[in-house]
């Protein structure tokens, strides 16, 4: 139960917390989402997700995350463009690592 992941680098991030709430330039905020492991479906609640927020032009941010799922020890990782102009929108950046239903 000691294996040691040799993507390591995730845990070093902050909790995803820290950067929340996030506000973008035109007073939007994000307040977090609700993560769902890859892996075997259940829900990973947002204090246990880390990762950092990268702000890009134009009300938008890039929010770079990772989790160790607490019901199967699967790491996730959550790369999405938020987007506030107009109604927040989120899109993953990682397709190619999830099969749409
Ligand atoms: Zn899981």
């Amino acid at each position: 139960m000691s294996q040691v992941s040799p993507q390591m680098e995730w845990t070093l991030l902050p909790p995803l917390t820290d950067e929340l709430p996030y506000t973008f330039d035109n007073g939007a905020a994000f307040n977090g989402f609700n993560a769902e492991c890859d892996h075997c479906g259940d829900m990973i609640e947002l204090p246990l997700i880390k990762g950092r927020m990268a702000t890009v032009a134009g009300n938008r941010c890039v929010l770079m995350a990772a989790a160790e799922c607490p019901s199967c020890s699967g790491v996730c990782h959550y790369h999405y463009l938020l987007n506030a102009e107009g109604e927040l929108s989120a899109e993953r950046l990682d397709h190619s690592q999830y099969k749409e239903q």
